[in-house]
């Protein structure tokens, strides 16, 4: 009982050069500030289905998608949605699919 005492106390006591790597970090967040994402992580990846689908979804398996088309969905980034072929696809309300 006492290791386990000993234990925890050493996991929560915060190390000192811990302490000194955060004073140094705290002006680099500034400088990164622009790459701000407004709305969806242009990461994030998307699905619609190639086969005439109208719809993109934030989700592969969204209840809106037929079965019968799961086979033929396809992603694709969120930063390609200005791209002409994905331009013309909705986003799909079901499963917040982003605008
Ligand atoms: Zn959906």
């Amino acid at each position: 009982m006492l290791i386990l005492a000993l234990i925890l106390a050493t996991l929560s006591a915060p190390p000192a050069q811990a302490a000194d790597a955060g004073d140094a970090a705290a002006d680099a967040p500034q400088e990164a500030a622009p790459t701000a994402t407004p709305t969806a992580d242009p990461k994030m990846r998307l699905y619609y289905n190639s086969d005439g689908g109208k719809f993109y979804h934030a989700d592969a398996q969204c209840s809106t998608i037929d079965p019968k088309y799961q086979n033929k969905m396809k992603s694709f980034a969120y930063t390609d949605l200005t791209r002409s072929g994905y331009a013309k696809l909705k986003p799909c309300t079901k499963c917040g699919a982003p605008n």
